[in-house]
């Protein structure tokens, strides 16, 4: 009797891995014409400066609307997107989406700001990135102080020589870097403070223990402290209540992504917010 409950058992887990595995494949091959049919989106969340009191960069972030199966999520669809080869692709369709949108904000007469994309690692490591980025730069005509690049820890030590080259032409361009998800992984700060960037975004999880242990609030700080005096500017994500922006101003972060007012929205409701907070309605 116990032998067969095992039996169950390891077919129950069997079918299991089977639906997960056909359910990766369903999903990619929808994910292969995702682009043609028009289901990818850009939603935005904005980027705060705490002494300049103003909204100073949206953050893009890419969504994916699935008819019947409805928004899927970047956690579930990057990772195959990065596993097929899809990535390059949809990357630029994401770059050139975001420098356009920037562009007729900055047209309209919005507060100029930038726009921050994020890069899977197999971007960054690729060797036509440069040159991507050179010509949605000029097709869009966005001038690159306009535009930030978020790459995580982990994604710039892959290949650090390719990487460190890749950077710094980018930054000879004049666009501008950033450190996402900060403290997430393993770091390393000798290699910190080799690579050339100008901001660094403290992982979410930091924010979110701060109102429940003084440990966290301990630790928030002297990161905030460690990236102020490496002459880079700190950025705190996931700021879920108003307690938590109160602490973060208390200790001197520069920008906030504040969620508890401004959850990624679509563009059209962004810009609502961006005139609005511009004064400009
Ligand atoms: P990320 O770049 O670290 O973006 C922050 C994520 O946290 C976003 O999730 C955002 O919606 C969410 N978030 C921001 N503030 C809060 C908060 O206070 N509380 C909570 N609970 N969540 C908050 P999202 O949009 O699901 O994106 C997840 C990740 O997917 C991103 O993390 C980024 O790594 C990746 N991603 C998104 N768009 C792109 C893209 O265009 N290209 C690539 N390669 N990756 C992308
Ligand atoms: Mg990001
Ligand atoms: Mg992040
Ligand atoms: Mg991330």
């Amino acid at each position: 009797h116990a032998k067969s409950m095992g039996k169950n058992r390891c077919v129950l887990c069997s079918q299991m891995i089977k639906d997960h595995v056909l359910k990766k494949m369903e999903l990619t091959n929808l994910l292969y014409h995702a682009q043609e049919k028009g289901q990818l989106e850009l939603y935005y969340q904005p980027q705060f400066d705490m002494a300049a009191q103003a909204i100073v960069g949206v953050e893009a972030l890419l969504r994916w609307r699935l008819p019947e199966k409805g928004m899927v999520e970047p956690a579930q669809f990057i990772p195959l997107a990065e596993q097929s080869g899809m990535i390059y692709s949809i990357g630029e369709w994401v770059l050139e989406t975001a420098c356009q949108q920037n562009k007729v904000w900055q047209d309209s007469g919005l507060p100029r700001m930038r726009v921050m994309v994020n890069l899977s690692a197999n971007q960054l490591t690729s060797p036509k990135l440069v040159q991507c980025v050179v010509r949605v730069l000029k097709k869009t005509r966005l001038p690159p102080e306009y535009l930030e690049l978020e790459i995580t820890e982990t994604a710039a030590s892959t290949n650090l020589p390719l990487v460190l080259d890749t950077l710094r032409r980018l930054k000879a361009m004049g666009v501008s870097l950033a450190i996402d998800d900060f403290g997430s992984a393993q770091s390393l700060l000798s290699r910190l403070k080799m690579l050339p960037v100008d901001r660094i975004k403290i992982d979410a999880q930091f924010v979110q223990g701060i109102e429940k242990s003084d440990k966290d609030q301990t630790v928030l700080k002297a990161m905030v402290r460690l990236i102020r005096s490496l002459g880079l500017r700190v950025v705190a994500e996931g700021v879920e209540t108003p307690r938590q922006f109160d602490f973060l101003a208390g200790v001197m972060c520069d920008e906030v992504q504040v969620f508890f007012c401004c959850r990624p929205m679509e563009a059209a409701a962004i810009q609502a917010v961006l005139s609005e907070y511009a004064g400009l309605r």
